[in-house]
Formats: structure tokens, sequence, C-alpha cells
């Protein structure tokens, strides 16, 4: 990363913003080979990542949760306000997650309704985001991405032109519908390290869950 942002700045004085990992990351852009780097930046500096969310476009509150119960809380959160797409309130995660968001939205939700249905999201029907609680509802075992603010469960969508999609009805079969979540199931692998449909098992049959940590598990 270093030798990459030393060749940026003696060998290519004019590259491009998106291809220069030394100027703050435009999550409009379509993500590259150095979007990681910049990335990283903002998943190590909170103001950095507020930044880079607000010019993105996306209105948001700071909104921390504490929490008495282990493996709970959520420490310098951000509450959604307003963003390419509605969601009905109760989006609170962590700002690297709001940044996935938005890149989301604008480079995987967008391009794969335009091409499988014609047509805009205008809703995402989400299932919910922060939750105090163990994977899957256990009553033992590892705590969930949720309790920590760091995933989000997205069960459908609102179209432009007043059709839905939802995951439970519409991810079997052939049609449009089905190809649309296909390709936002794959291609939400490139903006989240973790993403689980109902490929992945039953308790998924109804939504896609992502997250920006977890295992790396894309299905
Ligand atoms: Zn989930």
């Amino acid at each position: 990363m270093f030798a990459l942002a030393l060749v940026s700045i003696f060998a290519f004085p004019l590259l491009p913003d998106r291809y220069d990992p030394s100027t703050p990351i435009d999550l409009t852009v379509k993500p590259n080979f150095v979007t990681p780097i910049k990335l990283a930046r903002i998943n190590r500096s909170f103001p950095a990542c507020v930044n880079a969310v607000r010019a993105a476009g996306l209105e948001v509150d700071d909104h921390s949760i504490a929490s008495d119960k282990p493996g709970c809380g959520m420490d310098r959160g951000l509450a959604l306000k307003q963003a390419r797409y509605r969601y009905g309130g109760g989006i609170t995660i962590t700002c690297p997650m709001m940044a996935a968001l938005a890149q989301w939205e604008l480079h995987v939700v967008a391009p794969a309704a335009q091409k499988h249905l014609g047509t805009d999201v205008s809703r995402v029907v989400h299932f919910g985001t922060y939750s105090c609680r163990n994977i899957n509802g256990s009553a033992t075992g590892r705590r969930s991405a949720h309790a920590t603010g760091q995933a989000l469960d997205v069960g459908g969508f609102w179209l432009a032109d007043g059709g839905q999609v939802s995951v439970l009805n519409d991810w079997d079969g052939s049609g449009n519908k089905s190809a649309f979540l296909e390709e936002v199931r794959d291609g939400s692998c490139d903006i989240f390290r973790t993403v689980l449909s109902p490929d992945y098992n039953a308790n998924h049959k109804d939504h896609f869950h992502f997250e920006v940590g977890g295992w790396g598990i894309c299905r």
C-alpha cells in the first residue's frame, strides 16, 4: 500500500482521484483496485467515514447504542435519515456499514434493477439492523453481527414502477425478479464481506443478510 502511494505521488501526480490511493474515497465511484485501500482508511477513522457517507448524499445522524449485555451495543454508529432509496426508518448501523450501503444502492441494486426489471428501486424492505441477539436467535452461541450494528437484513424491494420483489416469493424461479435477486446477491459480495441468501440456509429463505465483517461467506 505504501509503495502504491509513493508511486501515485511521484510517478503519476495527475492520477485521477479514483485511482489515487492518497485521496479520500468517493463512494459514488464504481469500486476498483484501489477501493480497498481507501475503505481501510474510513474503517479506521469515524470522521473520515462520516464525511465520505455524507459526500455520497446520505443524510445520517450520530447514533450510538449503549448496552449492559455482553457483546452488544454500538459505539459511534449512525442512524439513516435519507439515502437513494427509502427504508422506512430503523437503519442504525456502524459507519463502515453505512458506507457499504451507499455503494450497494448505487453500484449493485440500481444497475441490477435497470438490467432485469427496466426500472429503479424506490424502497428497500428491511428486516432490521441492530439487535442484541445471538446468531440465528439461538439462546446460546456467538453474538450475531446485528448485536453490534454491523449487519443489515433485506427482505425485498419496492420498484419505481409500482412493482414489488420479495426474497421469499421470488428467489426461486426463472423470471426477471429471480434474475434481479440473484444479481443483487452476487454483486453484494463485492461490497459486503459476508452475504447470506436463501442458498445459505433455511433461516435466510426470506431475506439477505449483509455485513462488512464476518467469515467472508458469499452464498
Ligand atoms: Zn441478519
